[in-house]
């Protein structure tokens, strides 16, 4: 018997926790099922990494498939926003893992993409829809989708969405949510600007609480370089050579930083691909999906691209520029060691980000060891410290001296499998049963209750 078991959760989702092979409920689902499953609302402080996807997507699949409800055309049951296309795909495939014995169904909507295949599958009828804010407002304002009949709302990554400039549409969107529903909110972070947005959606929530530093962090091996800044691309050309490195996340702080170091790298024989803000949707997924498939070792990536980003497997991260918020630190780093897995994280730091370490250290409570490799000494002409305007880009001097190529040592990776992405207007469809739902509070509004299909 699995530790899911003490849930309120029907058979068909213990099947899929056993068949992922769960064995235990991570901390924030400890936290988050049983009230969930009530059908209270939920604040949640939780990073990626934590479970939290499962956290809520079991009481939205138990709900939905429980009581059995029907679809309607265009008006979705279950409501999850998310920041970027690529957490709402992640979160798409959570609603596959666990949802593949009831039937429930899922559709994506998300920018960057078309839109008549999301809205078809939309107008077909869909318990869950998985949305990122811009796309969803697109396509309520051209009454495609209604959400009169939701009965739950989650918000995930909230910070980041008031990053990524959300906040006006996440407004108007809230104020589309029916009275009587169950909302969930979860954030990284829970700055004042985050406290009133789920002050404005939340109704007598329970607070559960992961603490990144408790969770997965512990569980990585943190080590720190101190190198001079011109010295941190053939740093890190040894680093990921040196033999131990399975597939490494290299995170720069800048888009032109991610793509000349991925450059630099593809020079020196190491596979490498950039995803950033500046790729398309398109570049972004391709660039994910050959990383998911390990076609390639190295993923550069910016802190925004990879947001929410989910690949077993990871071995390492290595901070190429260390961020300048050090909160930042600790979500780059949760993409190692998840789930109980350990992970190796390593950070570049040069003179100049000395203060960004230490206000780091001050974060997570510890000094970061220091890292036995030492980086090659500059040669004399080479020892002016600092980075240039973006903090990333390679002098003239130095962009003409790698032209003339290096020894080319490491084999590349060799290319194996595939990867089929979910498109995002695909609709998955799942078997069911049911039992009544608890909990649900708030007094019932005219038009916005579904009707009950057992
Ligand atoms: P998330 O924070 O939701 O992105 O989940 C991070 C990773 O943890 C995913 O790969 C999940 O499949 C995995 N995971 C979630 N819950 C559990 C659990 N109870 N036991 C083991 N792995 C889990």
């Amino acid at each position: 018997m699995s530790d899911f078991q003490q849930f309120n959760l029907i058979a068909a989702l213990q099947q899929a926790i056993q068949d992922e092979g769960y064995e235990l409920p991570t901390p924030i689902q400890q936290q988050t099922l049983p009230v969930a499953l009530e059908g209270q609302d939920v604040l949640g402080c939780a990073q990626t990494g934590t479970g939290k996807t499962a956290a809520f997507v079991l009481p939205i699949l138990n709900d939905l498939a429980d009581n059995g409800f029907k679809t309607v055309a265009n008006r979705p049951l279950a409501l999850i926003l998310a920041p970027t296309r690529e957490l709402a795909i992640q979160i798409g495939d959570s609603c596959d893992a666990y949802g593949r014995h009831v039937d429930v169904s899922h559709v994506l909507v998300y920018g960057g993409v078309g839109q008549g295949r999301q809205v078809q599958a939309v107008e077909e009828g869909v318990h869950i829809l998985i949305a990122t804010p811009g796309r969803l407002m697109d396509l309520m304002s051209q009454e495609h989708i209604y959400l009169n009949r939701l009965q739950i709302f989650v918000l995930d990554e909230a910070d980041r969405m008031l990053d990524m400039g959300f906040l006006p549409d996440l407004k108007r969107i809230i104020k589309s949510l029916p009275v009587r529903r169950q909302s969930m909110f979860f954030s990284a972070t829970m700055p004042d600007s985050i406290m009133n947005l789920a002050e404005r959606l939340l109704y007598q929530p329970v607070m559960v609480k992961v603490d990144a530093e408790h969770t997965n962090v512990d569980l990585i091996d943190q080590r720190v370089i101190f190198a001079e800044y011109r010295q941190k691309k053939p740093l890190l050309s040894q680093l990921l050579k040196a033999g131990d490195v399975g597939q490494a996340i290299v995170f720069t702080r800048t888009k032109r930083g991610a793509d000349y170091v991925a450059e630099y790298l593809r020079r020196d024989d190491i596979e490498a691909v950039a995803i950033h803000g500046n790729k398309s949707q398109n570049a972004r997924q391709q660039a994910l999906d050959k990383f998911r498939a390990d076609k390639v070792q190295v993923l550069v990536a910016t802190d925004l691209a990879a947001r929410g980003i989910d690949v077993e497997g990871i071995t390492h991260i290595i901070n190429f520029e260390l961020p300048v918020e050090p909160e930042v630190y600790v979500h780059r780093i949760g993409r190692t060691g998840r789930a109980g897995a350990n992970g190796i994280a390593i950070t570049f730091c040069s003179p100049d980000e000395a203060i960004r370490l230490q206000k780091i250290e001050r974060l997570i409570g510890f000094k970061l060891l220091e890292d036995g490799r030492t980086p090659e000494p500059l040669p004399e002409s080479e020892t002016e410290t600092g980075s240039d305007d973006d903090g990333s880009r390679p002098s003239s001097r130095n962009r003409r001296r790698r032209r003339k190529g290096g020894p080319r040592t490491s084999p590349s990776k060799s290319d194996v499998g595939g990867n089929a992405r979910n498109d995002g207007g695909g609709k998955s469809r799942k078997k069911s049963k049911g039992k009544g739902r608890r909990g649900r509070r708030g007094p019932p509004t005219a038009g916005d209750a579904p009707q009950k299909t057992p």
